[in-house]
């Protein structure tokens, strides 16, 4: 009872209303109850959810009665009810004044067809509910589709949301489908249903409280998104900027169903990463003449109902070396370019430097990768275990030696790396690699994968809004939250 008090007093810092959740406390007695609710600074809602619905509660089912009449008596606002109760149960509680009451439905294991839905909804708007409230499971980020399709065509108060990772969209665009409220977690840790997002990063990152019918959709298309830095960046870029809209994670594993499925939200924009920035050129509708080259799209602009492709992280790796190379009067024209790697990254940087009329090889690891890299742009490539006779104005790492965690490895021998060679390193996390450190103290200019990182989000900012993006602001986030990782 004394932490459900801190706790009480922290949410009605955050939240609009407040959930009590009588099945969470140990041992509760019903005489604590008064206390609670009298601590209310917000409107309450009292649950007391049996382990039959997916709660807690394991007493008998009249003490869980007592506890919500007790909870209704003390001034509770508002009481969840279970759909599959006795009917006398709810009448009783419709008795009470200054209660309103919510009958709830909760399937934890899928989201039901969209017949299924307003079947269940017909049967708890039929009991006199205040507000309905229907909670399913997405085993699929399509099923949020089935959510938002329904809650437009119901006329009474409803709650509807889709629980798991892959339903938190449905909870962060709650306001925009008209889902009667959005329930968030009081911190991370203190979760009451699977997939549920803190209260801070509702409000914080998601900008929870602009959103509403108008509000745009962008978003990152990738398996996993869970740990991305794109939500973070664009929200605050579109924060920024005063727009109405809003970017979330999208965990796709059937890309073809979601680009379709998808189509209806008129999604404006999309980031795309890994595993599905090959497999997306063949579901759009145009791509940009890069794009066709590189063999890989990172963001997907919707232009009047047609997605178009582009790849930014080309563009942004080229700007951060020519702005790098600008500092000392200097273009990348006719600069003898070696590249590390021959992945993603590195087709993304050679075609990008190969169109500004740089001269590059390429070296990989793995040599027939190299080769078919090399062939495909018509430049040279060199067997890794030649490093050691490295001869470029530019050094390029473009593979993941030295990421996080592996921090203490290095792509080429520091011995070639000399004075006034431009020396960039792709690898972000952590910021300065050893590549880097190496470089810097032979005397090399150096520029970090952060600027790249920053750039490409910012680029696809540009695209889908015309607007620039505020660079620093966003750099500084990255640095900020990179070294909050180490
Ligand atoms: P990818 O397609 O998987 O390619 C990985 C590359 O790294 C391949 O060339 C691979 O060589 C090489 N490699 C991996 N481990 C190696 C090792 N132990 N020894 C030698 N070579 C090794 O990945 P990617 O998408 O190109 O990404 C590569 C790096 O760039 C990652 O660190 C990523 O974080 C970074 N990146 C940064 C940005 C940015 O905005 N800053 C954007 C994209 C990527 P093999 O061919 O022999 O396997």
């Amino acid at each position: 009872t004394e932490e459900a008090l801190q706790d009480i007093n922290t949410a009605s810092e955050l939240a609009d209303l407040i959930e009590l959740r009588l099945d969470y406390i140990n041992n509760i007695k019903v005489s604590d109850i008064e206390t609670l609710i009298k601590a209310k600074a917000r409107p309450v809602i009292a649950t007391c959810r049996p382990k039959r619905e997916g709660g807690r509660f394991t007493g008998s089912e009249d003490k869980r009665v007592a506890l919500l009449e007790r909870a209704t008596d003390s001034g509770a606002e508002y009481v969840d009810i279970e759909h599959d109760v006795e009917r006398s149960l709810i009448n009783k509680f419709r008795k009470k004044a200054g209660t309103k009451i919510i009958v709830s439905y909760h399937n934890f294991s899928e989201t039901p067809a969209d017949a299924e839905l307003k079947e269940i909804h017909q049967k708890l708007a039929g009991t006199g509910a205040d507000v309905v409230k229907i909670v399913a499971f997405a085993r699929n980020i399509t099923d949020n589709l089935r959510i938002f399709s329904f809650l437009e065509g119901v006329r009474t108060p409803t709650i509807a949301f889709c629980m798991g990772e892959l339903g938190q969209i449905s909870r962060i665009l709650a306001p925009k489908y008209g889902s009667f409220l959005s329930f968030a977690s009081l911190e991370k840790g203190k979760e009451s249903a699977p997939g549920q997002l803190s209260a801070k990063e509702l409000l914080n990152v998601y900008n929870f409280r602009r959103i509403n019918r108008a509000t745009d959709i962008y978003g990152l298309i990738g398996n996993p998104v869970a740990h991305s830095m794109g939500p973070l960046l664009h929200n605050t870029c579109l924060r920024e900027e005063g727009l109405n809209a809003v970017y979330l994670p999208f965990k796709v594993e059937d890309l073809p169903s979601f680009i379709n499925g998808f189509k209806t939200l008129n999604v404006r924009g999309y980031s795309v990463t890994i595993p599905h920035k090959v497999t997306i050129m063949g579901l759009l509708d145009k791509l940009d003449p890069l794009v066709e080259s590189i063999g890989a799209v990172n963001t997907v602009v919707n232009r009047d109902g047609k997605l178009v492709g582009y790849n930014t992280d080309s563009t942004a790796a080229v700007k951060v070396i020519e702005d790098g190379l600008a500092k000392d009067g200097d273009t990348l024209h006719g600069k003898k370019v070696t590249i590390v790697g021959a992945g993603g990254a590195a087709r993304a940087v050679a075609f990008g430097l190969k169109q500004k009329g740089a001269g590059i090889t390429i070296v990989n690891r793995t040599e027939s990768r190299a080769e078919t890299l090399a062939g495909d742009l018509k430049c040279q490539y060199k067997k890794f275990g030649e490093l050691d006779k490295l001869n470029t104005a530019i050094l390029i790492n473009c593979t993941s030696i030295g990421m996080h965690p592996n921090i203490d490895d290095i792509p080429v021998p520091a011995n070639v790396l000399r004075p006034g060679m431009l020396v960039f390193d792709a690898v972000y996390n952590p910021p300065e690699t050893r590549l880097l450190r190496e470089a810097a103290v032979r005397g090399c200019r150096t520029l970090d994968g952060v600027k790249m990182f920053v750039l490409q989000a910012a680029q696809q900012f540009e695209l889908w809004t015309g607007r620039p993006a505020p660079l620093e602001h966003l750099e500084r986030i990255v640095r900020t939250k990179l070294a909050g990782t180490q």
